[in-house]
């Protein structure tokens, strides 16, 4: 069983930033979540089922892919704060659905290729029909990424790819997968030698020269998450990002502020479906002749709760109106990734508590919240890696490393 939400439990407005198309926006994004995604979730996440092509269709329908890419291109055209409000929706839903509409548009940076074809595959993009997978982490390589050590040699009019790769999600379901490379050693400045490249694959499989395994994950279901192994993989000349000899670790780092806003906005989506689920449970549970709810230690972990979910909405609002305004902006992106995905854990283990032993079970949607707000902690970068990114804006970087990236 599922808990209805709870209609007037969290409903917030903010007229600084609020519009009216806003409004309608984030309604609609709120309405198709609680018909489209979150039945699907409920279902399929129990199972560890894949996020139903039927479902992509309907997201692609409502733009959801190309909420950032400009109309002409077959995009909404908005921006960074549309894009959280969105993500914030999907996540209440099911946070791997948030997550998929970062997978569109990545390829208007392959100058090696004509202009009509990167226009043609971001039109398909913005439709769900050219989606990407992002693999960057290694065995040997997660937060200090400019130690990836996969390579690519070029070899007359192909790149050769070798290496292994690991934590690469949709490796399967993607129509290319974007890889970060080494293409050149440079002990002192490791981070330079690095580039991406697009290996395309027939969607459903993966690229040829490449084997892999899904990695047994406890959470985050909805896609498979695989450790990957190119071997001797070639791919045409031309399919390197910023062909111009843009370096791939600054172009990847460069995305990374967005990234982080999404993530603090799937943080903050999941945490308001445990929080919802728990104002609803909270009133129909009754013990001692009384509604858990009238309990002043359930009432006050409640007030917490959504406390913290409206600060850490309130700075992901900053920030996002920041980045439209293309502003750099790494440590307050720092900020409210760690600020929001902290919360996330805390807000969805209190919910976890409100249902008592209930929310210890796969009947209800609080250990799916509760689970995946575990890992937002973790990826784009850790909590330990945000904290290094402030601190080391307020304080200069440590003496030992005042050299390095
Ligand atoms: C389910 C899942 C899906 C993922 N999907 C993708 C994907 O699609 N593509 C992709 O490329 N990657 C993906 N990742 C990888 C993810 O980005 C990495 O797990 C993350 O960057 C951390 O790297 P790591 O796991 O190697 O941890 P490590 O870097 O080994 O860190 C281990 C611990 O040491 C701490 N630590 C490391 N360095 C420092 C430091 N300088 N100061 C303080 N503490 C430090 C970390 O914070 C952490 O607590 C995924 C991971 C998971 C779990």
């Amino acid at each position: 069983m599922v808990m209805d939400r709870n209609e007037d439990a969290v409903h917030l407005d903010n007229p600084s930033y609020m519009t009216d198309e806003r409004r309608m926006i984030q309604e609609v994004a709120r309405e198709f979540t609680l018909k489209e995604v979150l039945p699907v979730a409920n279902e399929l996440d129990p199972v560890q089922g894949q996020i139903p092509m039927e479902l992509r269709a309907k997201m692609g329908e409502m733009g959801y892919f190309g909420i950032r890419i400009p109309e002409e291109y077959g995009g909404l055209g908005l921006g960074v704060f549309e894009y959280c409000l969105i993500a914030e929706e999907l996540a209440r839903g099911w946070m791997s659905v948030a997550s998929i509409i970062a997978r569109a548009g990545g390829v208007m940076g392959v100058t090696g290729w004509s202009m009509e074809r990167r226009l043609e595959l971001t039109r398909r993009a913005a439709q769900g029909d050219y989606l990407a997978a992002v693999s960057l982490s290694e065995p040997d390589t997660g937060s200090d990424l400019a130690s990836v050590s996969c390579k690519a040699v070029l070899d007359g009019d192909e790149w050769v790819i070798t290496g292994n790769k690991y934590w690469c999600t949709f490796a399967d379901g993607a129509d290319y997968i974007s890889v970060l490379c080494r293409v050149e050693a440079d002990k002192d400045q490791p981070h330079k030698g690095l580039r991406s490249f697009i290996v395309e694959k027939p969607r459903g499989e993966l690229p040829k020269g490449c084997q892999g395994s899904p990695i047994p994950k406890i959470g985050y279901f909805g896609w498979n998450t695989f450790e990957l192994a190119f071997d001797g993989c070639r791919i045409p000349k031309a399919n390197i990002v910023g062909g111009d000899g843009t370096e791939g670790f600054k172009t990847t780092v460069s995305g990374l502020e967005v990234a982080r806003a999404h993530t603090a906005a799937r943080a903050i989506g999941l945490a308001r479906g445990a929080l919802e689920d728990a104002v609803a449970y909270s009133q129909q549970r009754v013990q001692f002749n009384q509604p858990i709810s009238d309990f002043q230690e359930t009432r006050f972990k409640i007030a917490r709760m959504a406390s913290e979910i409206e600060a850490a909405r309130q700075l992901m609002y900053h920030v996002a109106t920041q980045l439209d305004n293309r502003q750099r902006l790494d440590k307050e992106a720092a900020m409210v990734k760690w600020f929001a995905t902290e919360m996330a854990e805390r807000v969805t283990s209190d919910a976890l508590q409100i249902f008592g032993g209930a929310g210890y079970t796969k009947l209800h949607a609080i250990e799916r919240y509760w689970r995946d707000a575990r890992l937002t902690k973790i990826f784009e970068g850790t909590s330990e890696i945000q904290l290094r990114i402030i601190s080391d804006r307020i304080l200069g970087k440590p003496t030992n490393r005042q050299n390095q990236s």
